[in-house]
């Protein structure tokens, strides 16, 4: 199979493009990606500190080499790492000492948080008391794990004082995302991020253009140490039916990611701008109603986590 751009050997064929790339072309399409991206949702100034949440997981290790890359050209920005340990026993702290081994390599600084430090208790400790909860019992851990990370990467980012928080959704993710928003009939969560607030650290999401599996083939190509082991969490997730789902028509109908994102896109152009964001009576964090998610969860479970 030869590279649609020259002779050489292909290592992926796109079917979403009709084109087969090389090595060579490959990398140079998902960085030109990323860099669209980069330049469509921030203007980053001199003397900006850019922080990736990294996980320590493929996208988000290739997150943090693709940006370093980009802005090693431009030392008047900072490139640093927030990294988070939900507390998920026999399974994160693996990740976070790779995030640790990869942020030394390439010279970034890591600010490491945890739940149980920050809220009190771990993400396990969390499901165990939700299955005591009326309301809170059929809910994914993931539901918690979301809603509670972003909080605190919201704050930290704040106190950090950076000028955006980079996160490593992909394609994929993204186009899983807004299916599980309108399958929910959830406008509040499909708008939300569109939504400009001071209380927000900007948001922007370099590889929303990138497909999962050309996430995981540039990191391999560059040589990145790549973890492919599963959250023991991530099948009992809403996300993981649709994610299943997804993927079958990806194959049968090759494109359909990027149409529901681009579908979407065009839709926030207009109705985000009628979305309004309110403060938490509580915490203050930005929110659409009276108390943010993070607030409405923690007043269930901690006292049943500290009974
Ligand atoms: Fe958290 Fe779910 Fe991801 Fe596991 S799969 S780290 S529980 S969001």
């Amino acid at each position: 199979m030869e590279c649609s751009k020259c002779r050489r050997k292909a290592v992926v064929q796109q079917r979403y493009s009709g084109l087969r790339l090389c090595e060579t072309h490959f990398l140079e399409d998902v960085e030109r990606k990323i860099k669209r991206r980069l330049r469509k949702e921030i203007k980053l100034r001199s003397g900006d500190v850019l922080a990736v949440a990294l996980s320590g997981g493929k996208d988000s290790s290739v997150l943090l080499y693709v940006l370093c890359e980009i802005f090693r050209q431009r030392r008047d920005i900072n490139v640093v790492a927030i990294t988070v340990d939900e507390g998920i026993e026999g399974y994160r702290a693996k990740y976070v000492r790779r995030a640790r081994k990869l942020a030394d390599e390439l010279s970034v600084d890591l600010f490491l948080f945890s739940f149980e430090d920050e809220f009190g208790m771990t993400l396990d400790e969390i499901v165990q008391a939700a299955k005591l909860d009326a309301d809170l019992r059929d809910k994914a851990p993931c539901t918690f794990c979301g809603v509670l990370r972003k909080t605190l990467l919201n704050r930290v980012g704040r106190e950090l004082g950076v000028a955006a928080i980079a996160t490593a959704h992909n394609l994929d993710d993204e186009a899983q995302t807004i299916l599980m928003n309108y399958i929910r009939g959830d406008i509040t969560r499909l708008f939300r991020h569109s939504v400009r607030s001071e209380k927000f650290v900007p948001r922007v999401k370099p590889l929303r253009d990138v497909p999962e599996e050309e996430v995981a083939l540039y990191g391999m190509l560059k040589g990145l140490e790549i973890e492919f082991e599963e959250c023991p969490y991530k099948r009992l997730s809403f996300r993981f039916e649709i994610l299943s789902w997804l993927n079958d028509f990806e194959r049968r109908h090759p494109g359909t990611r990027y149409s529901i994102l681009r579908g979407f896109e065009r839709l926030v152009q207009d109705g985000g701008r009628h979305f309004e964001l309110k403060s938490c009576e509580r915490c203050g964090e930005p929110c659409a109603g009276d108390l943010c998610q993070a607030c409405k969860l923690l007043s269930k479970v901690l006292p049943k986590v500290s009974a």
